[in-house]
């Protein structure tokens, strides 16, 4: 649980060191972890994981939004009032979900496939096995 609420929190899953993205710009993830030295890209197509948890999210949400334009407005709105609902949902959210997704999908990958003393900087292993 603990390594599921680092991911949420935009920390990393392994030390929970914060500021893994850029100042200007949420969109650009640091390679590797500032404190215990984990690669991020723990294997090719890594971040393909973090894309669909996005996408699932992100659609789950327009399909909300419409579901409550269809229960408050009633089911004669016209197709352009639901979609003023729903695109700035299925527009906004994405990019601001894109920095939890990828931490997100880091700490559900750390839990599937735990990670391994080669993987961190040793100086982190030194301190974290006192
Ligand atoms: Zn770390």
């Amino acid at each position: 649980m603990k390594v599921l609420w680092r991911g949420l929190t935009m920390a990393c899953g392994v030390c929970g060191a914060r500021g893994l993205f850029e100042k200007w710009g949420m969109l650009s993830m640091t390679q590797d972890c500032p404190r215990c030295g984990l690669h991020f890209e723990r294997m090719e197509g890594h971040s393909l994981g973090a894309v669909a948890i996005n996408t699932v999210v992100s659609a789950a949400l327009v399909l909300i939004a419409v579901a409550l334009g269809l229960v408050v407005l009633g089911t004669d709105v016209s197709t352009s009032s639901l979609l003023l609902i729903a695109a700035p949902v299925g527009v906004l959210f994405p990019i601001l979900f894109d920095p939890i997704s990828r931490t997100l999908w880091n700490a559900i990958e750390l839990l599937m496939r735990p990670v391994s003393d080669d993987e961190l900087d040793p100086r982190f292993r030194a301190c974290s096995s006192e």
